[in-house]
């Protein structure tokens, strides 16, 4: 017999509503929304569930006219963001549903916010004011349905787009990027595959460390993150192995939301090496970021001790300080049956002959600037060539 599994109404960071089978108010919230035209934006694996054709079918029979646009891909292109945007006007939509992992909700974020904005994407890349360029009143409505733990794109105000003229990864940004309403259904991610729980879960964890490890006085991230840690030391491992835990999902995707309420302060050197990496041959985010955790650490080792001795004993972990915080991440790992290195993670085309260029790429991605511990090229192709070899 399982213990309650949580149900909750926030209104932090947005209006967050939590608990297994509560994707079913969806209708209801579109008619709050002044939505009656929906286009429901998700992902190809995503679009063919059961229970996701219920969903629309529960929208329909509320007499509400949706559309379904799921020609999205991880990692996901300016080409997606295009078409969705054709997709919005073709149907005559009046509002986005967001219903998927970080490919579908980064996309879909993009899609209300370029249907009624002119140019290109990238015109709204986070770069000075660009983000002035927006007119908030004509960023679509929005409702966010995450599928899966991980990325906390649903409370995030940014979304990432992989550019394929120079294959960097892309952040847009706009505060209104905040979805107005989450629904957060643990039920959804309980057909995820074991590995792309374990790829995910880890994110969110790594979206929480390198917030807490990030420089700059801010308490409530840090707060919020070390919450989210022990969330997922407790329960992510659980839902590896029982996906259908109403419990342990249901925490796995309140640690996802609070690891991106989280990195509103930063993120670090994880996060710059893994968005090269995915833009270059395609690797999942999450698994990604989980074979480089342990490698940035070691880079971060000198100046991250206090931390660590903070979060070993927050984690209740046996053995104290970074040494603790270590050993229990390859621990965790080994038991998602995460890859040790890049190399054994045999990603087509990656090799270690790419570490200078990925190297560069990091460089110049906006999550280094937040990294606890400066670093030059030379320092990152060193923990790239690390995480190649273990
Ligand atoms: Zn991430």
């Amino acid at each position: 017999m399982h213990a309650q599994a949580p149900r909750a109404n926030f209104n932090y960071p947005t209006l967050y509503r939590l608990g297994c089978g509560r994707r079913r108010e969806l209708a209801a919230a579109c008619a709050e929304f002044k939505i009656s035209r929906p286009l429901v934006i998700t992902d190809p694996g995503i679009a063919p569930l059961a229970w996701s054709r219920e969903l629309i079918a529960d929208l329909e029979r509320a007499g509400l006219a949706v559309a379904v646009f799921s020609d999205i891909q991880g990692n996901p292109v300016e080409a997606n963001v295009t078409a969705g945007v054709a997709a919005y006007h073709a149907h005559r939509a009046d509002g986005c549903v967001l219903l998927g992992g970080g490919s579908a909700l980064d996309a879909g974020k993009c899609v209300a916010l370029m249907a009624h904005h002119p140019g290109s994407v990238f015109d709204y890349e986070d770069v000075g004011d660009n983000w002035l360029r927006v007119d908030p009143s004509k960023i679509a409505p929005m409702i966010a349905l995450p599928t899966t733990s991980g990325t906390g794109s649903e409370v995030g105000r940014a979304s990432v787009i992989t550019d394929t003229r120079d294959h960097t990864k892309k952040i847009i940004f706009h505060p209104r990027m905040l979805p107005p309403l989450v629904i957060a259904d643990p039920e959804t991610t309980y057909g995820l595959p074991p590995a792309v729980t374990a790829a995910t879960g880890v994110d969110a964890f790594v979206h929480c460390f390198e917030a807490y490890c990030a420089p700059g006085y801010h308490p409530m991230a840090e707060a919020i993150a070390l919450e989210g840690m022990r969330l997922v030391a407790q329960h992510l491992v659980t839902c590896f192995h029982q996906p259908h835990d109403p419990v342990a999902r249901t925490h796995m995707m309140m640690a996802s939301t609070m690891g991106a309420t989280a990195f509103q302060r930063g993120l670090g050197l994880v996060h710059a090496i893994a968005h090269p990496l995915g833009a270059t041959v395609g690797i999942h985010h999450g698994l990604a970021n989980a074979i480089l955790l342990p490698y940035v650490m070691q880079h971060n080792r000198p100046v991250i001790a206090a931390a660590m001795d903070r979060l070993a004993a927050y984690l209740g972990l046996a053995q104290p300080g970074f040494d603790g915080v270590y050993a229990w991440v390859l621990e965790l790992r080994a038991a998602l049956q995460i890859p040790h290195t890049l190399t054994e993670a045999a990603i087509p085309g990656l090799h270690p002959g790419l570490a200078p260029s990925l190297a560069e790429a990091a460089t110049r991605d906006p999550s280094l600037g937040t990294n606890p511990k400066p670093c030059t090229t030379a320092e990152i192709e060193a923990v790239l060539r690390a995480a190649f070899t273990g």
